[in-house]
């Protein structure tokens, strides 16, 4: 029998499609003719267990081997008959797998049959493929078929001892890069690893007498029984770290982990790590691999599992994932979406489980959770409702609480006025130190959130959250973060507080990027005389601009605090009163002016106010701007006055320079002018 022909009808213009546009990475040939060659040795077993194949098995192994020309897989399984070739070769969009899988449906569930165009991708690589193939059927006669690239092929018999087929591929000269030692065994080890068959790729070496030099044994790259693939019962902790270590080395020992193994609807197994994650360059480094019946596809599994699964680490083998398909498709594909909730459904379970049955345990790694798992609530509906049971809180004891055994413990203490249940918290404990204090002595509580997705995971609460509040410990005076009842009045004379307000605000430092705004506030005799805050809301919008691109408005926005001057404290009392006697008396006639300048100001104010705009005259109109300037003038007179005098205060700066010391905000010059001044006055 010797036959030429021209392969399938539909097939004149398809290889270079497969050439250029079918396969981007032309390295995945290998991994689609050894998983042939896995697949058609998985077919004789299937075939030796169900009594249609009564022979000799022999030695299985898979056989991958290179010269300066070619590159050969061997395997023992089922081979071709012509027929066959013909059918599953020549016409090739006709896929034998998918008969095979028809017809033994219920033992053939390792057949990798997937890839559709597989075998052809070997010509992405090659000038000219042959195939040299025995069947396992009794008195078979070897076959080879030959083709260059073009659409004809030359099919002719020929001698094989062994049953099986060689695929032998003459690599063209752009691929010549493909013919290297050590090319192979990367594409082995990252494609054929955890193959179900064994694939051999040369002999072990041993050095012997100056060199490297082969032995007897076969070199052996893969594990055919991966972790994933054996039962749960069967294997300890210690073997799933071990797998870890093997998929990641060097990488610090998974929190814990969850075994995945579905059937139904859907074909899944699986391992994913919960990993411990340190800092944002672990984040991305290690990622879930995905295996199709153990040869391995892709590390990227964005579209096939929720974003914030993509934080684990691990395996996924599914043969139900379709592959070679686009994103998109990937995304509205039925399977893929069933896939997807059911992971995110058994992380919840197996989450829900820990906490519940070693809640100790929970807690003890909840820091290195928690990133994930507020990723996972922010991003996915589903897991924010189971997780919003097991989510913890810490608070700066590092006490942890679930949200609802939190709201419980703050109910009675920090309710406000307006039935808001407030939230404290503090982004650094040592910062702002003074104001956990302070709310310490209330009998407050205060959370530790210094993650990076807590300001997103703030304002989720608040949204989900009925009546609730988050406020950092600096965004306001004590009696204010939490108002219980109107806070005390400040009971000054307009000129006392103008007198006040402007005795600090004439003394603040220049900082860059910052803003101050003096405020007065009655808040009782025992606290600070000066308190430095800083509003939540704005606070938090520059937060989060820092990390969203599209908030920019936000980030340039200088930083806003708050001075704030507590008018019942003895220090400040002084200050105005001896701000009274060293100034009033050069202020009085000042004032006393301003007093007939504003007198006239709201004169004119009235009589312009009964009139429309167009019969305000012009000569009015200008009264009113000389009037304006004058009062503004008298102003800044008086201010020079009182700048004057405050600047020879030296409490005044004290005060001020012990707030911004609280907040972390004194450096350089002022600091050092703050030292300066406190020594003199300790003299
Ligand atoms: P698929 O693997 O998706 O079926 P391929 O183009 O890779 O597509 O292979 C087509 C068919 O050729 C296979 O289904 C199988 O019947 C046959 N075949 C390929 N390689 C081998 C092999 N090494 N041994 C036996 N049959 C093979």
């Amino acid at each position: 029998m010797n036959k030429n022909g021209n392969i399938g009808v539909t097939s004149e213009n398809i290889f270079p499609i497969i050439k250029k546009f079918l396969y981007s990475d032309h390295e995945i040939f290998l991994r689609e003719l050894v998983s042939n060659a896995v697949d058609a040795t998985q077919k004789l077993k299937t075939l030796a267990s169900v009594g249609e194949f009564k022979g000799e098995m022999g030695d299985l192994t898979v056989r991958v081997k290179f010269d300066d020309q070619t590159i050969t897989i061997s395997d023992r399984g089922i081979g071709m008959t012509a027929e066959e070739i013909d059918k599953y070769i020549n016409q090739i969009a006709f896929s034998g797998a998918e008969e095979f899988v028809e017809k033994y449906k219920n033992d053939a569930a390792a057949i990798i049959g997937h890839f559709g165009l597989g075998f052809y991708s070997s010509f992405m690589v090659s000038k000219k493929v042959e195939i040299v193939t025995k069947s396992y059927k009794e008195g078979a006669q070897a076959v080879k078929w030959s083709c260059d690239g073009t659409p004809t092929y030359t099919l002719e018999e020929t001698e094989k001892a062994d049953r099986g087929t060689d695929i032998i591929l003459y690599i063209d000269d752009e691929n010549k890069d493909f013919l290297n030692q050590q090319k192979i065994t990367d594409l082995l080890k990252k494609y054929c690893r955890f193959l179900p068959v064994p694939i051999a790729f040369g002999k072990k070496q041993e050095w012997k007498d100056g060199k490297y030099v082969d032995t007897d044994e076969d070199n052996i790259i893969n594990d055919t029984t991966p972790a994933w693939v054996r039962k749960p019962a069967d294997l300890k902790d210690e073997d799933y770290k071990k797998f870890y270590q093997e998929l990641y080395p060097m990488s610090d020992e998974p929190l814990f982990w969850i075994h995945l193994n579905v059937d139904y609807p859907f074909n899944l197994t699986g391992i994913l790590y919960f990993p411990r994650i340190k800092s944002n360059i672990d984040l991305h480094r290690n990622k879930i691999q995905l295996y199709c019946n153990q040869v391995f596809v892709t590390d990227s599994v964005e579209g096939i599992v929720p974003e914030f699964l993509t934080l684990l680490h691990g395996v996924i083998d599914s043969p139900d994932i379709p592959l070679n398909v686009s994103r998109s498709y990937l995304q509205s594909d039925q399977n893929v979406k069933k896939i997807s909730s059911h992971i995110t459904k058994k992380v919840a379970d197996r989450l829900e489980e820990i906490f519940k049955t070693d809640r100790k345990q929970f807690e003890e790694k909840w820091d290195y959770l928690k990133l994930f798992i507020q990723y996972g609530m922010l991003t996915d509906e589903k897991f924010y409702d189971r997780a919003v049971k097991f989510a913890l809180l810490k608070d700066i004891d590092d006490k942890y609480y679930t949200l609802d055994e939190y709201k419980t413990l703050i109910k009675d203490n920090q309710t406000d006025k307006d039935g808001t249940l407030v939230y404290l918290y503090t982004t650094n404990k040592n910062e702002q130190y003074s104001y956990i204090q302070a709310a310490k002595d209330k009998g407050y509580s205060v959370l530790v959130m210094n993650g990076q997705l807590d300001v997103h995971a703030i304002g989720q609460l608040e949204q989900k959250l009925d009546k609730v509040r988050f406020v950092r410990v600096d965004s306001d005076t004590i009696d204010r973060l939490i108002a219980k009842e109107d806070v005390g009045k400040v009971s000054l004379e307009e000129q006392q507080r103008e007198a006040l307000q402007e005795i600090f605000k004439s003394q603040l430092p220049k900082l860059e990027k910052t803003e101050f705004m003096v405020t007065l506030e009655a808040l009782g005799e025992n606290s600070n005389p000066v308190v430095l805050t800083q509003g939540e809301y704005m606070r938090r919008m520059r937060e989060m601009s820092a990390m969203q691109p599209g908030m920019s408005f936000y980030g340039e926005m200088p930083d806003s605090y708050n001075l704030v001057i507590n008018t019942d404290h003895a220090l400040v009392k002084d200050i105005l009163a001896s701000e009274e006697s060293a100034c009033n008396e050069k202020l009085q006639p000042i004032l006393a002016d301003m007093k007939g300048w504003k007198a006239r100001q709201s004169d004119l104010r009235e009589t312009q106010n009964s009139k429309k705009e167009e019969e305000i005259t012009e000569a009015e109109k200008e009264d009113m701007t000389n009037t304006n300037k004058k009062i503004a003038e008298l102003r800044v007179e008086c201010n020079k006055i009182i700048a004057e005098y405050a600047a020879s205060n030296k409490k005044v700066s004290q005060l001020i320079d012990l707030a911004l010391l609280s907040n972390g905000l004194l450096k350089g010059e002022a600091l050092s002018n703050f030292i300066k001044r406190s020594v003199d006055l300790i003299h």
